[in-house]
């Protein structure tokens, strides 16, 4: 038996760099309703054909006044009109007021608001029948006034291509008017989970697990983060332990899929019947990448059964952590390109570790943290690959530079999963 010989370690940079060179962003695009397209990625720039708001309006109930006719507190004046949201008033006539409501449009001639809070509304009417106001505070010109364009000016580019769509943008999209979005195409996944020592919860009740078996805890979390991602999932459940078959669920899943996910057997030397089987139908490459968790990493090419184009293939590594933590800094990016999403960079920020970590790694680490009341972070005390309860415990990442220790109050860069998850 001959020993594999150890690749050298990749960098996680070098590993995402290349990876991401090779994700084409998917050139189909679709229309989707902007009331769905929430976590979708903008395919063409929103430009606003309205100023919004489109009027200038009143951001208080009260009256709206010309402050020249307010000279001093205490003025009386009648009111000429009423003007509700929605309504559009008439001009301002010279030494009278407007009852003016949140939204409504100011009249033209006004150029103030005192709210109603400043005014007392006095009994009987004048000649004309209309009603008489005490104005008690001296206005400022453009108070309470929302101008047009404050927000958004017509022809201004609101949203941009490569811009990923949460409750924010799609309420901006709509300020705008747009009922329809253009978006790229949800990437198609397949997934696949590899190991013998697999059963899929449900299929076996826990007393009933022989020795040896583990539930299928990865298919769940990958299923929900491709999700997360925007993608459309098969989920083409345990690969069964036999090369044909493996060859021909891959060659079966590269027709009608962007990317094959897999996870498990990708380590070094492991005899598994992933890595033949994609070779023979494509190319592999086998990384070694320098993070802990998260080692071992595959990645290539799947042809198409009709030679046209081909399938990603990624293998993760079998340990849950391990595959959460590659999926995050390597996958996510990898599926934000391919729909053309232009900031993909990891953001941590800057905080404060209460803990100790006093044995620095070879590798850049990821360290299962939660912040803590004083501000600070908390460490996970059980970092091994197999925890996942480390990630569940946490609210993010500390990312740990190869050969760093960190001693209580040094500053770390931290990233919540708040951030990766969305
Ligand atoms: P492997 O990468 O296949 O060598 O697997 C490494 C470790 O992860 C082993 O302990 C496996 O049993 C475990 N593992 C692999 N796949 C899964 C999975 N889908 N769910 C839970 N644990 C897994
Ligand atoms: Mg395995």
């Amino acid at each position: 038996m001959s020993a594999t010989p150890r690749a050298p370690l990749k960098s996680l940079d070098d590993a995402l760099q290349q990876l991401l060179a090779s994700a084409q962003p998917l050139d189909a695009t679709e229309s989707v309703p902007t009331l769905q397209a929430d976590g979708r990625v903008l395919a063409q720039d929103a430009v606003s054909a309205l100023h919004v708001p489109p009027q200038d309006n009143s951001s208080m109930d009260g009256y709206a006044v010309r402050c020249a006719d307010v000279g001093t507190a205490g003025v009386e004046l009648a009111v000429s009109q009423r003007i509700a949201a929605g309504a559009s008033g008439e001009a301002l006539q010279p030494g009278t007021v407007a009852r003016i409501f949140t939204g409504a449009p100011i009249p033209a001639g006004a150029d103030a608001v005192v709210m109603q809070e400043d005014c007392t509304v006095l009994d009987g009417q004048n000649a004309a029948g209309e009603a008489r106001v005490q104005v008690n505070a001296q206005p400022q010109p453009g108070q309470w006034i929302r101008r047009a364009g404050e927000d958004v000016s017509r022809g201004a580019v609101v949203l941009s291509r490569g811009q990923r769509l949460g409750p924010a943008e799609l309420g901006l999209a709509a300020s705008i008017g747009l009922d329809t979005l253009r978006v790229a195409r949800r990437p198609r996944v397949a997934l696949f989970s590899t190991g013998d020592e697999l059963v899929m919860p449900g299929e076996k009740a826990p007393q009933d697990m022989p020795p040896g078996a583990i539930y299928n805890s990865n298919r769940f979390f990958l299923n929900s983060l491709l999700r997360r991602m925007g993608c459309e999932v098969t989920d083409f459940g345990i690969v069964p332990d036999q090369r044909d078959a493996t060859v021909q669920a891959l060659q079966q899943a590269a027709q009608a899929h962007d990317l094959i996910l897999t996870s498990g057997g990708v380590s070094v030397g492991e005899e598994d019947h992933i890595k033949p089987a994609v070779q023979s139908l494509g190319t592999l490459d086998l990384w070694q990448i320098a993070i802990k968790p998260g080692k071992p990493f595959a990645h290539g090419q799947i042809w198409t059964a009709q030679g046209q184009g081909a399938a990603h293939f990624i293998g993760l590594p079998g340990n849950p952590v391990s595959s959460f933590v590659t999926f995050l800094v390597l996958v996510r990016p990898f599926l934000l390109r391919l729909q053309g999403v232009t900031d993909i960079a990891m953001k941590t920020v800057a905080a404060r570790a209460d803990f100790d970590w006093p044995r620095a790694d070879k590798r850049q680490e990821f360290l299962r943290v939660r912040r803590n009341a004083q501000g600070g972070l908390d460490l996970f005390p059980n970092q091994s690959s197999g925890v996942l309860t480390s990630a569940v415990w946490g609210d993010g990442l500390v990312n740990n530079p190869a050969g760093r220790t960190i001693a209580s109050g040094d500053t770390v860069q931290y990233v919540g999963f708040s951030e990766l998850l969305a």
